[in-house]
C-alpha cells in the first residue's frame, strides 16, 4: 500500500465523437489534471474550432481539470490568438514539424517563420509544447530528436530566452542532458518510453502496439529515462502520450503512431518507482515537477493504492465494433483502493 496525490497527465490525446467520451472516462478515473492536445482531424488552429471541441469535452468531463492546447502554425492569426488568451481558452500551445506523427499535416516546415508566434507566447507567458522531431526526407527516424534538439531547439533557446517550453515525449539521453542544462525548459516521459526499448519493440516479433512516435528507441537511451524520472529531478515529468487507435488501425498494413495507455499508465509507472525503491518520488514526476513548471495549483489530497500481484490485466478494450489495445508492461497491478 502507499498513498500519492491525484497524478497528472501532461500529454494526452482524447481524439473526437465518441471515442473521446471512452477516453475521457478512462482519463477521469485516474488523472486531476490532463494536458489536451489539439491535433485533431481538424487540427485546432482558430478559435472557432478550439471552442467547439472545447464545450464538447467539458461538457463530457466529470472530475479532472483540462487545460486545452491550440495547433500553432503560419496560419494562425494573431488577432484570434489574443481572442483566445484574453479570453483564457487555452493553456498552452503546441508545435508540431509537418509531418511528424499522426495529423500534424498542418505543422510547420520552417521554424524559423514561427518567430511573431514565440515572442506573442514568450510575452503572455503561454507555455510552448513541442513535438521535438526534426522530420525531413531521408532524414533516419532515430535520428530526428537529436537533429531538432541541434536544428531547431537551440535556435528557439537562443532567440526567446524567457520562453516557457515542454520538450514532449522525450526518448533520448541527449534531450536529457539538454533539457537539464538550459533554463525554462522541461520535458514529459511517457509510460512506453520509460519501459520500452528497441529490443521489446521490434527484436523479436514486431509489435505494432508500441509503434509511435517519437519511435522507442534503444537501451542506453531507455535507462537515462529511466535513471532520470526516478530521481525525482524538477525538469521532469509524466505524460502518457497516451493516443487511442483501433485495432483494426494497428494491426494493419499501415499501422498508425501511437500507444494507448491510459488504462494502466499509472499502475506503470508506480510499480517502475516501486521495484526500484523510489516511490519517494512518484508525487514529483506525477504531480508536483509539471503543476510547478506551468504554475498551477493542486489537489494535496493523499490517495491509496494497492498492490495486487500477477493481475488480469484486460489486454483490449471493447469500443464500439472493434476494440482499443491497452498498453502494460509488468505482472503486478496498482490501484487506487
Ligand atoms: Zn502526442
Amino acid at each position: 500500500m502507499l498513498k500519492i496525490f491525484k497524478p497528472c497527465d501532461f500529454h494526452v490525446h482524447l481524439r473526437e465523437g465518441s471515442l473521446s467520451q471512452f477516453v475521457l472516462k478512462e482519463n477521469n478515473k485516474h488523472f486531476q489534471k490532463i494536458l489536451v492536445m489539439p491535433n485533431l482531424e481538424n487540427p485546432l488552429t482558430n478559435a472557432e474550432l478550439l471552442l467547439k471541441y472545447r464545450n464538447k469535452i467539458l461538457k463530457m468531463n466529470k472530475s479532472s481539470e483540462v487545460l486545452f492546447t491550440i495547433y500553432l502554425n503560419n496560419n494562425c492569426s494573431m488577432r484570434d490568438l489574443n481572442y483566445m488568451r484574453k479570453n483564457n481558452l487555452f493553456f498552452a500551445a503546441k508545435l508540431y514539424p509537418l509531418n511528424a506523427t499522426t495529423n500534424s499535416g498542418s505543422g510547420v516546415s520552417d521554424i524559423k517563420k514561427m518567430a511573431k508566434y514565440f515572442s506573442f507566447l514568450e510575452g503572455h507567458n503561454i507555455p510552448l509544447c513541442i513535438h521535438g522531431e526534426h522530420v525531413h526526407e531521408n532524414d533516419d527516424p532515430y535520428e530526428r530528436e537529436k537533429k531538432f534538439l541541434d536544428l531547431e531547439l537551440s535556435w528557439i533557446i537562443k532567440n526567446f530566452k524567457s520562453l516557457k517550453i515542454t520538450l514532449e515525449h522525450i526518448t533520448t539521453k541527449d534531450s536529457v542532458s539538454f533539457v537539464k542544462s538550459n533554463k525554462n525548459i522541461s520535458a514529459t516521459i511517457t509510460t512506453h518510453h520509460l519501459l520500452e526499448n528497441t529490443h521489446t519493440f521490434l527484436g523479436g516479433n514486431l509489435r505494432p502496439e508500441l509503434f509511435c512516435k517519437p519511435i522507442i528507441k534503444s537501451s542506453i537511451h531507455q535507462e537515462a529515462l529511466q535513471k532520470v524520472a526516478l530521481s525525482g529531478s524538477s525538469k521532469f515529468f509524466f505524460g502518457s502520450d497516451s493516443a487511442p487507435h483501433l485495432k483494426s488501425r494497428k494491426y494493419a498494413p499501415a499501422c498508425c503512431a501511437g500507444v494507448y495507455s491510459t488504462k494502466y499508465s499509472i499502475s506503470n509507472i508506480i510499480e517502475l518507482f516501486w521495484i526500484n525503491k523510489k516511490t519517494s518520488n512518484l508525487n514529483k514526476f506525477l504531480t508536483l515537477n509539471g503543476c510547478k513548471h506551468y504554475g498551477l495549483k493542486y489537489d494535496n489530497k493523499s490517495y491509496k493504492y494497492k498492490r495486487i500481484k500477477n493481475f488480469k490485466f484486460q489486454k483490449y478494450s471493447k469500443f464500439q465494433n472493434d476494440h482499443l489495445i491497452n498498453y502494460n508492461y509488468f505482472k503486478n497491478f496498482w490501484t487506487e483502493v
